[in-house]
């Protein structure tokens, strides 16, 4: 059996979707399917204020605007996590401080976030790993009173919650990834939630998402024409990936189901090895919070036994894949003047993190496939 690492899941409705786009004639963005997703989207997350973005690494940077972060200002992010999140802070002349991640479930650290905390910092960006909340009572305890944003990273965070509340909007900013390689997939494409009513700051969001126009206000009919008035860029995706997304959004709970079946057969298959110390960490659902699934990880003790792992799961045609570079052991973290030692324990989790197969589609039979074999190797360690 050949198992990939992942495969895009379609419900069906995709290009149905598509076509009625084609025949309103009207493909740029803010068309019927983008109203049809910020609709659904109010509704599912209980919020008042989207933008549909081009893609997730695009609301960062629409979100680090909003929050004026500036040259001499300092961000703190987990070192474990995607270039875009520290890119969106370089671009406007700001400091990553990269902070540690729990090895636990792979999320920021918040003491070390504390201790990070300088008269310099000016927004936080925790980033869910894999679908699971960051401690988010801790970070907004730890930052009430302070003139600090917090922006949180869920590109892999859509449909899970933190406690009650859907991730994405429990800090000032919330931002999506419907990329191909995540649950609800539109291809190419993000959203931004602004959480709070400041009805400045919803403005100027109109027009960072209208390249630097008042486009908006021209279209709700507020102005006879419009015109450059701000900093911006072109953020709105084609009405024709909102299609796509649309159907994906309307399937969010089976998605979120098949998922889970498979979440659950690996968890179970794989608890014993944390026990026997071979493994110090899994993908697990923290107890009465909503996962997504996005991913299923396993953490080993060392690294040798992670090759090991990978290599012959590969020859036994099962794709599995390690994450992360983290950001300080990169080359561009190198440049920043970072050096593997500065984050132990995110080293660690970079150096030994395994992915296994996991995909909407994938069947019990498959499943249990990957299972067999990764109990035959971990059973020789
Ligand atoms: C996928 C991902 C991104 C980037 O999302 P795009 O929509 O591809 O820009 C950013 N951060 C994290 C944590 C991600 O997993």
């Amino acid at each position: 059996m050949e198992i990939p690492f992942n495969k895009t899941y379609f419900t069906g409705k995709e290009l149905e979707y598509i076509e009625n786009v084609l025949n309103t004639g009207h493909v740029s963005g803010d068309g019927v399917y983008t109203k049809k997703v910020k609709k659904i989207l109010r509704y599912i997350l209980n919020v008042e204020n989207i933008f549909m973005t081009t893609s997730c690494t695009h609301a960062i940077e629409m979100a680090v605007m909003l929050a004026d972060i500036k040259r001499g200002d300092e961000v703190i992010l987990p070192s474990f996590t995607f270039p875009s999140t520290a890119n969106a802070i370089i671009l406007r002349g700001g400091t990553p401080v990269f902070a540690e991640i729990k090895v636990k479930d792979i999320n920021m650290d918040m003491e070390d976030v504390f201790n990070k905390i300088t008269r310099k910092t000016k927004a936080v960006i925790p980033t869910h790993y894999g679908g699971t909340g960051c401690d988010m009572d801790a970070l907004s305890n730890m930052l009430q009173g302070e003139d600090i944003w917090t922006i949180e990273d869920a590109a892999q965070g859509f449909f899970s919650k933190y406690k009650d509340k859907p991730l994405g909007t429990l800090g000032d900013f919330g931002c999506y990834s419907f990329h191909g390689t995540k649950n609800y997939v539109s291809g190419e494409g993000g959203g931004l939630i602004i959480n709070g009513s400041n009805p400045e700051m919803i403005e100027r969001a109109h027009i960072i998402h209208q390249k630097g126009t008042n486009r908006t206000k021209f279209i709700n009919g507020k102005v006879d024409k419009y015109s450059w008035v701000g900093e911006g860029s072109s953020y709105a995706p084609s009405d024709i990936l909102m299609a796509v997304l649309y159907a994906q959004i309307e399937s969010v709970e089976h998605i979120r189901i098949n998922r889970k079946k498979i979440h659950n057969l690996y968890n179970n298959a794989f608890n014993d090895y944390i026990n026997k110390g071979i493994l110090l960490s899994i993908s697990d659902e923290p107890d009465n919070w909503q996962s997504n699934y996005h991913l299923f990880y396993m953490v080993f003790d060392d690294e040798y036994k992670k090759e090991k792992f990978i290599k012959i799961m590969g020859e036994r045609g099962i794709s599995v894949y390690t994450h992360y570079v983290p950001l300080h052991m990169s080359e561009m973290g190198m440049k920043l003047g970072y050096r593997e030692k500065d984050l132990p324990k995110t080293s660690h989790v970079g150096r030994t993190l395994v992915r296994l197969p996991m995909y909407t589609s994938m069947s019990e039979e498959e499943c249990l496939y990957v299972i067999e074999n990764a109990v035959d190797i971990l059973e020789r360690f």
